[in-house]
């Protein structure tokens, strides 16, 4: 055995897990009975696991154990108890936290500088959402009969989520978190790439207290597991993180079975820098933009938009800065980009460059510091038409698109061009014109002289292509939660005999 695949096992048994990817089911670590799936570390391109999808008898397995669990969870605990379970899991991760980000570091292939910052992440997920459990109440109405009309907030019941490869434990606690503290009970279903952490989360989380079989973790494929999963009656909604592709065919799905959804799906964000702006700043913002994660995050400033006066003077900044960009081994605590974290989407990026390449876009990259892994060095799309692929689709990669623009109806047309609206940032020192670009630009999230913040007390999603539905903030208590009106004859004044549905 490797060294790597040594320090995985020792992580892995650290958090509780036997050193293979296992579903999480009732409180037990199952192995499925579907096809086999193979996954490779996007650093070493060696083999770590092979192991077998969950298929569709542990999804039904473990849609019915959250139905069981839910009623307790929701009925015989008390909010304050709910979220004193949830304190427990903030500090259980916290206490496993280099065992969790070495999983996630070899596995996804991220910068374990990265993961650390996402294991805490996950923590204060929980922490936020715990202080939620005993603060979710309805309103009185002052409905206009001799009536007392109050509302209540009730779980949905059990939710299916399903989430991607490129952050999968701060994805699992962005979805788990809100869903348990509003009584709901969950089965999960990562990437078959990146199954390990989400597992281990929730495994630390029964260890603390949360109730066994209230969250279920499938180790397995989308059309196997993950249909059978949005098929089981138990199941009342179902939350999407992936590309649009997918997306669709989970929400046609769950719509199938008149069962809603919430997609949280990918991006082409535009990154518009003024030629007023702190340029040095507006730089180090486009990096961490779209060069950080190696570009696999939703929100990418993927589309970098360049007043045009200032067009050559900060590609030549943004050339040097991808020069001094440190890539390497995801375990190595200095570097801050990693691979590509699997194969399939190498393949996808690298072929979307020659793209653009052969359309006749000029392509500014670097060497790479290795010759093994999946890496794709930080590369600029230079000369492409914004009708081209390179600035419509998702490259999910560290690739950025430069567009140039004159005026600020331009600037923000350009912005709009895409079927995309997740998220969008400008740079510029003129605070007008900062508001009316952030008022125009179509995006769930839009940053001002800054990029990539985002909080678990403030909403976020998109419109169109980007999906539809808001996580995290208090806009996620109201995706897993329905609002009860309960209607109590007091007597007072005469029943209005009209006006009844
Ligand atoms: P993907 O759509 O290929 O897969 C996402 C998940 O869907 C995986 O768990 C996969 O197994 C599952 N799946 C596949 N087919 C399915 C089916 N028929 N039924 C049910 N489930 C199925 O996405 P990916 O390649 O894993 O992730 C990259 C995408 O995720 C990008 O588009 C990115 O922008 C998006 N993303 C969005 C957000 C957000 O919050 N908006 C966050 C992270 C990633």
């Amino acid at each position: 055995m490797s060294e790597r695949a040594l320090t995985l096992h020792q992580a892995m048994q650290s958090v509780g897990l036997n050193p293979l990817p296992q579903s999480f089911v009732n409180g037990q670590l199952l192995d499925g009975d579907g096809e086999t799936i193979e996954l490779i570390d996007p650093y070493s391109e060696e083999r770590l696991f092979t192991y077998h999808d969950a298929n569709a008898s542990l999804a039904n397995l473990a849609c019915d154990a959250a139905s069981s669990a839910q009623s307790h969870w929701y009925k015989d605990l008390t909010g304050a108890a709910r979220g004193q379970v949830m304190q427990a899991i903030a500090q259980t991760v916290l206490e496993h936290s280099e065992s969790l980000a070495t999983i996630e570091a070899i596995v996804a292939g991220k910068p374990i500088r990265d993961c650390r910052v996402e294991v805490a992440k996950v923590a204060e997920m929980m922490a936020y959402y715990a202080g939620w459990c005993d603060k979710m109440h309805g309103d009185v109405i002052p409905v206009p009969s001799g009536h007392l009309n109050y509302t209540m907030r009730e779980p949905v019941g059990v939710v299916f989520q399903i989430t991607p490869w490129n952050a999968p434990l701060f994805t699992a606690g962005w979805q788990i978190a809100p869903a348990i503290a509003t009584g709901n009970a969950v089965v999960i279903k990562p990437s078959e790439l990146t199954p390990i952490t989400t597992v281990a989360l929730v495994k630390l989380a029964e260890s603390v207290g949360l109730p066994k079989g209230l969250v279920n973790v499938l180790c397995g494929l989308g059309p196997t597991a993950g249909q059978a999963a949005i098929e089981h009656p138990a199941v009342r909604k179902v939350i999407f993180v992936g590309s649009p592709e997918t997306g669709r065919i989970v929400a046609t799905a769950a719509a199938a079975q008149l069962k809603p959804a919430v997609l949280e799906l990918g991006g082409k964000s535009a990154n518009i820098i003024y030629s007023d702006a702190n340029l040095k700043h507006a730089c180090l913002g486009a990096q961490a933009a779209i060069f950080s994660g190696a570009g696999q995050s939703c929100v990418a400033g993927s589309r970098l938009l360049v007043h045009a006066s200032i067009k050559d003077e900060l590609l030549e900044l943004l050339a040097n800065g991808m020069n001094r960009i440190k890539l390497g081994d995801p375990l190595d605590d200095s570097t801050e980009v990693g691979p590509i974290s699997n194969r399939r989407q190498y393949e996808h990026v690298t072929q979307m460059i020659s793209q653009a390449k052969d359309q006749g876009a000029s392509i500014r990259t670097r060497q790479s510091d290795t010759d093994q892994g999946f890496f794709v060095p930080p590369t600029v799309i230079d000369g492409a038409s914004s009708k081209a692929d390179a600035a419509q689709k998702e490259i999910f990669g560290p690739v950025v698109t430069a567009l140039t623009f004159e005026t600020e109806a331009e600037a923000i047309a350009l912005a709009n061009d895409t079927h995309f609206g997740l998220a969008g940032a400008v740079w510029t020192a003129d605070v007008g014109r900062a508001h009316r670009i952030a008022n125009a630009v179509r995006a769930g999230t839009f940053w001002i002289n800054s990029y990539k913040a985002i909080h678990v007390s403030s909403p976020f999603g998109g419109s169109l292509n980007s999906g539809f539905g808001r996580s995290s903030g208090t806009d996620a208590l109201m995706e897993y939660t329905m609002a009860k009106s309960v209607w109590v004859d007091t007597g007072e004044t005469p029943q209005i005999a009209f006006g009844y549905v």
